[in-house]
């Protein structure tokens, strides 16, 4: 972990490394069980170590960087999600495991222990606002609800020990759109300041949809995304949408 990420930016651009240097971790070890050097059950266990790192550095990653900031409760938060994400891998190595069976090729494999890798980001989005927003781009709350191109911007702000006091939020509107929703907001929410204390806590549905809207190339993917954790989501709000 580099020194304290204050800036905003710098934890989602962090954040995006740890997640690219995931996926090929769990892509290597992946490859090396469709090659069969390493056994199912060893593959199992070293996905869900990779799991549990991953979430952990991007859930820490979102606090700032700094691991000493972070209270043992914090990381008892991240059971349920870890838990869905290995009920969903026991599930991926029944299914692999019947496709070794039935002599299939596994090479599906390799891009689906990938996704996972993908959805340990959410926790970073889950982590880095740690309030529940009033509502975000595409959550069809906006009159063009799917096709909303907009993303946020943050900030912090901090008191004297350091702790985030608030976070500030931007509705930015992108070159191409108009709705008058999104025009509203982008006048209204410059900034959002959301006190720390004074708030709801997140949850991972809305870590999911920001993950979404600011990595569009995880679009395609998000029904499985969201699938690995069990989160229920209205069908159809991000596929098909990675023109934007
Ligand atoms: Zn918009
Ligand atoms: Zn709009």
């Amino acid at each position: 972990m580099p020194d304290p990420l204050h800036n905003a930016d710098d934890r989602r651009r962090y954040a995006n490394a740890l997640r690219l240097a995931s996926e090929r971790r769990m892509a290597v070890l992946t490859q090396q069980l469709v090659d069969g050097q390493i056994s199912l059950q060893d593959w199992q266990l070293a996905m869900r170590e990779e799991l549990r790192r991953s979430a952990l550095e991007q859930y820490i990653t979102g606090k700032g960087g700094d691991p000493t900031h972070i209270q043992a409760t914090d990381y008892l938060a991240l059971g349920p999600e870890l838990k869905s994400q290995y009920q969903y891998l026991s599930k991926f190595a029944r299914a692999i495991d019947k496709a070794s069976q039935d002599g299939k090729s596994l090479d599906f494999a390799v891009q689906r222990a990938k996704l996972y890798a993908k959805s340990t980001q959410a926790i970073f989005w889950q982590s880095a606002i740690p309030v529940r927003l009033p509502q975000y781009p595409r959550d069809g709350q906006t009159a063009c609800r799917g096709n909303c191109k907009c993303r946020l911007r943050l900030q912090y702000e901090y008191g004297d020990g350091g702790e985030v006091v608030a976070t500030l939020v931007w509705w930015q509107l992108s070159p191409a759109e108009h709705c008058e929703d999104c025009l509203t907001l982008a006048r209204t929410w410059n900034p959002l300041r959301l006190a720390t204390a004074a708030t709801q806590e997140s949850d991972l549905a809305q870590g999911i949809a920001l993950m979404l809207v600011e990595s569009p190339e995880l679009r395609p993917v998000a029904h499985e995304l969201y699938t690995i954790y069990e989160v229920a989501h209205v069908e159809g709000q991000w596929e098909g949408s990675i023109c934007s």
